[in-house]
């Protein structure tokens, strides 16, 4: 039975007495043209595997289950397990796992679960915002076998995602989605299409996962502790932000490291393109 509306998600609530979770960011969508969408925008073929994170009462799940060839759900909350037991029943390629979608080896889960060889699979989840960000980096730093991942979030997050540098939203977040992905909004969503109705809008956003990151670089991870050390203290200068983030490092060398790197170090991270951080970074590995 298909729960995407406000009428059947107040009655399965009141049958099975389930107690929504505030804390797990619990808001279920009531709107089946907004899912739809949703699942439009993840384009999945027959033959593929999807993950679905955080199914809740089963209104994406049920869409997902009838485009693609299995549907591995990751639910955290078992007491939700009843109801998609009567939402989702008569749906024989959804696979529903309870566990921590935060430490949820995915390629792993596809393994087991996808009745056959998968290759690279789809994401799609209407996201705790609880744990927005650390879901998707972990989803993008995890270097997991996903070609494309669809997400809802706020949109403030969403705003982040797609931002350009030198503006306000520009951050740590976004360079670190747009190295891994080629990040897009693809709708909005209102509040009011949710229940419990959350105190934010929404917005979709998809994730197409590149072959190799969009910039070149020699470390990864020093690439990636500048790029924080940078965002750390957003209103001080560069040379300013990474002396006092890596203080092993003098102030000297880094002033050698910035002009090596061709960057004025009397700029903030936060107007700096994804191609100057990895320029920043390749000269600070030359360095070590
Ligand atoms: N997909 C449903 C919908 O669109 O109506 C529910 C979305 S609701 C915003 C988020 C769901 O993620 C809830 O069912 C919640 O219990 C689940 N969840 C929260 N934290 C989780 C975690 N760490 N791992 C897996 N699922 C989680």
């Amino acid at each position: 039975m298909d729960p995407a509306s406000p009428g059947v998600i107040r009655r399965l609530i009141e049958e099975h007495q389930f107690k929504i979770k505030k804390s797990l960011g619990q808001n279920f969508l009531t709107d089946g043209n907004i899912i739809n969408k949703i699942v439009d925008t993840v384009e999945l073929t027959p033959g593929e595997v999807v993950v679905e994170i955080g199914p809740g009462l089963g209104a994406l799940t049920r869409r997902l289950a009838s485009k693609a060839r299995r549907v591995i759900a990751v639910e955290i909350d078992r007491s939700v397990f009843p109801i998609l037991a009567e939402t989702l029943a008569g749906l024989d390629n959804v696979v529903l796992v309870q566990a921590d979608a935060l430490k949820t080896d995915f390629d792993r889960l596809v393994q087991d679960n996808a009745g056959g060889p998968a290759g690279k699979f789809k994401v799609a989840a209407n996201l705790p915002y609880y744990i927005t960000t650390p879901l998707i980096m972990h989803l993008l730093e995890g270097r997991f076998a996903i070609d494309k991942a669809v997400v809802m979030v706020q949109e403030e997050v969403a705003r982040r995602l797609t931002a350009a540098p030198g503006t306000r939203e520009y951050g740590a977040l976004t360079v670190a989605a747009n190295f891994y992905a080629e990040v897009k909004t693809a709708f909005k969503v209102p509040r009011t299409v949710f229940i419990p109705r959350p105190e934010v809008d929404s917005a979709v956003v998809s994730l197409t996962v590149r072959n190799a990151p969009a910039v070149p670089v020699l470390d990864e991870a020093d690439y990636f502790a500048l790029v924080r050390a940078a965002f750390q203290q957003r209103r001080k200068t560069l040379l300013n932000a990474l002396s006092s983030a890596q203080s092993c490092v003098s102030r000297e060398k880094w002033l050698n490291i910035l002009r090596q790197a061709g960057i004025n170090p009397a700029r903030r991270g936060e107007t700096l393109s994804m191609q100057e951080f990895a320029r920043l970074a390749d000269a600070y590995s030359r360095t070590r």
